[in-house]
């Protein structure tokens, strides 16, 4: 039901945190948050409170993404809270939507693992697959893209990625530029106490947030989408 992603030069985990409290308003029957450390992806996440999630205080990762969830597919259970991962780690994803062709998805993937009952999980091992090919990041969400049917804001992180690749198709999706780093997520509120710069992201494109830079893509292609700044509270 809620996405938050930062990437910049500050600790992620305060900012996801504050984050999710700020998108509580919107509901939620589960929690989870993936930080992109010098050892990997680490991932903490389950059904229940923000405040009963226990997240380590020392975390000094500067990329991560984080979710509320309101289900759709697959009951309000610790596996199926995002974020979702791939079968090796490499990939960690937090959707908010559904993705209505998961189960042809499923059966094509039917030698990989899955660990939900989730629409979602389809997401990140369609991505492995394709990084297992030579894509980089960015290229392997292209096309996994271009499998997908239904609705989705997607925030993706990778060990493989110094950054966040961001997607949405009929879900919303709103980019905060702040001085120290950028953020992705379902709406402003969710980063309001950090910049009120912003980018609404349209249906098909796909944001690269790295090196404290974003850039939008569609189609393949670069696109300028305008930088609005937020006057209300
Ligand atoms: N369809 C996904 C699920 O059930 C995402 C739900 C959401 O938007 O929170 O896990």
């Amino acid at each position: 039901c809620g996405i938050i992603g930062y990437a910049g030069e500050d600790r992620a985990l305060p900012v996801l945190r504050t984050g999710l409290e700020n998108l509580e308003y919107r509901g939620y029957d589960s929690v989870g948050v993936a930080l992109r450390g010098h050892e990997g992806l680490r991932l903490f996440k389950q059904a229940g409170r923000i405040k009963d999630l226990s997240l380590p205080e020392d975390d000094d990762s500067v990329v991560g993404i984080g979710h509320t969830r309101w289900s759709t597919h697959g009951e309000p259970t610790d596996a199926n809270a995002h974020p979702h991962t791939d079968c090796t780690g490499t990939v960690a994803v937090v959707h908010n939507g559904i993705i209505e062709n998961y189960d042809s998805l499923r059966e094509e993937l039917s030698d990989h693992p899955f660990t939900s009952e989730t629409d979602t999980e389809v997401v990140p091992h369609l991505i492995e697959e394709y990084l297992a090919e030579g894509d980089d990041l960015p290229t392997a969400v292209d096309r996994t893209l271009e499998r997908l049917e239904g609705t989705f804001a997607l925030g993706i992180v990778s060990t493989e990625f110094d950054g966040i690749v961001a997607a949405r198709q009929d879900s919303p999706l709103v980019i905060g530029h702040g001085e120290r780093g950028a953020f992705i997520a379902s709406d402003v509120t969710a980063f309001l106490e950090h910049t009120r710069e912003v980018t609404y992201v349209e249906d098909g494109d796909v944001a690269v947030l790295s090196n404290g830079g974003v850039e939008i893509r569609n189609g393949g292609e670069v696109v300028e989408r305008p930088r609005e700044h937020v006057e209300w509270e």
